[in-house]
């Protein structure tokens, strides 16, 4: 099973080489010393991660070639867009026609379709962004395996379920040998070309132990590592790049003030972004952005939130459901609905027609087991699956009955694909140039 496809490399440019596919040239950065003209690569995120054999090419390119093509006819079919009906809403109809030939909306013409509610007009407003996807991302989607290193948390988050105020909650913290055995087995048995580390702020770890885990992942185990252990500072950062990783999951959650205070007692927003801007001017991969549906949040918010992630220079934007958790402050709350959050979705989309990987998180996956097809129908071109220890999975409990809490690696797998061949989807995620 293989979440990426081997290219070959056709030209080094310094640091960057052009892979071809099946006649597609995309490009990445190279930091592997040995990578060579003619050689086979995975590539994941922009990175080369690893080196694989001719042979071993050469047989996975046959199975894939036809494969190739049929996903992306199928692709194409999915997302054709038309604005002729004339029943529709003239002003409505205009706006999209204005953001499918990528010209950029003013904040009225956003706000105007972050407020749609007719089901006409959101549907229209999902092909658009399912045609800018294709447009500009073709049909390439990413796809992410998560192992959840440790539930403790200093912080007290006010709608998090691992939070310190949660004393019902069982706790666990994998040892290095447990994560180095996840890691071992979704890039060895299951073919993960890209691994998110992730933990709550739990002191338990020091920053050297975990630049020491990340350095052997890489080295027994290449893949591009994406970690998300909250802030822990610029210091912290700088060991895990030097180590190996390359990406930051860090969502800011709200780009509003008051509301970031009200939900992060005794955290500050401008610290948050700090960390998110200096590890971007380290050379991070950022996946940023934030929550949908919590107390006291405007459309204006929502907007500004989008337009946040892009000036964070988000290389995936994370935008999930409030869902309440029973032991927390917001305990009362109602959760998210599922078309509210595909439509941030979808105006993402249409606010980075060109750069950014939109996820379709758990949260979202959560609320509806059709959900992750009608967002990847939205705009949405990249999954994460849950890779951490089935023993474990359950005590990460953020928010309730997570989706694939007790589903083993190779279900998700096989329901996953599934998915994206239905979709016309290829687990490509390079630039084409
Ligand atoms: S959201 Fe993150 S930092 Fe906040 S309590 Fe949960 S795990 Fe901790």
């Amino acid at each position: 099973m293989c979440y990426a496809i081997p290219g070959k490399v056709e030209k080094i440019e310094k640091n960057t080489v052009i892979v071809d596919y099946f006649g597609e040239k995309r490009k990445a950065l190279n930091e592997l010393a040995q990578v060579k003209v003619g050689d086979y690569i995975y590539a994941q995120g922009g990175f080369v991660v690893s080196k694989i054999s001719p042979s071993e090419a050469e047989s996975i390119l046959e199975v894939w070639k036809e494969t190739f093509f049929h996903l992306q006819e199928v692709d194409l079919k999915l997302s054709r867009l038309h604005l002729g009906d004339k029943n529709t809403d003239r002003g409505l109809l205009e706006i999209l026609d204005k953001a499918s030939q990528s010209k950029e909306l003013n904040r009225d013409e956003l706000l105007y379709l972050l407020e749609l509610k007719d089901q006409a007009g959101l549907e229209l407003l999902f092909k658009t962004a399912n045609f800018l996807r294709q447009k500009y991302h073709k049909n390439s989607c990413c796809v992410h395996g998560i192992i959840e290193i440790s539930n403790y948390c200093i912080q007290k988050c006010h709608y998090c379920g691992i939070s310190y105020h949660n004393k019902e909650l069982q706790r666990y913290r994998m040892t290095k040998d447990e994560i180095l055995k996840s890691a071992q087995v979704a890039v060895q048995e299951y073919g993960f070309k890209s691994l998110v580390l992730q933990s709550g702020e739990d002191p338990g770890y020091s920053a050297d132990e975990l630049a020491d885990i990340i350095k052997e992942i890489k080295e027994k185990f290449p893949s591009l590592i994406f970690v998300s252990f909250g802030e822990v500072g610029i210091g912290g950062l700088e060991k895990l790049y030097q180590a190996g990783a390359r990406g930051l999951l860090m969502r800011f959650e709200s780009s509003n003030p008051k509301i970031y205070r009200d939900l992060h007692p005794g955290q500050n927003l401008e610290s948050r972004l700090m960390h998110l801007r200096q590890a971007y001017k380290m050379g991070y991969l950022i996946i940023t952005g934030g929550l949908i549906g919590i107390p006291g949040q405007g459309k204006e918010d929502i907007l500004n939130d989008i337009f946040l992630a892009k000036e964070l220079h988000a290389e995936m934007f994370s935008f999930g459901p409030f869902i309440p958790h029973p032991h927390t402050p917001l305990a009362g709350v109602k959760p998210a609905q599922v078309e509210e959050v595909i439509k941030v979705l979808a105006v993402a989309r249409i606010i980075d027609n060109t750069q950014a990987k939109i996820l379709v998180t758990t949260a979202l996956e959560t609320l509806s087991s059709e959900a992750a097809k009608s967002a990847l129908l939205a705009g949405a071109n990249s999954l994460m699956l849950n890779v951490t220890p089935l023993a474990y999975r359950q005590f990460y409990s953020i928010y309730p009955n997570r989706a694939h809490q007790s589903e083993d690696i190779a279900v998700q797998i096989e329901s996953t694909v599934s998915l994206l061949r239905s979709l016309g989807r290829a687990p490509t995620d390079l630039e084409t140039i």
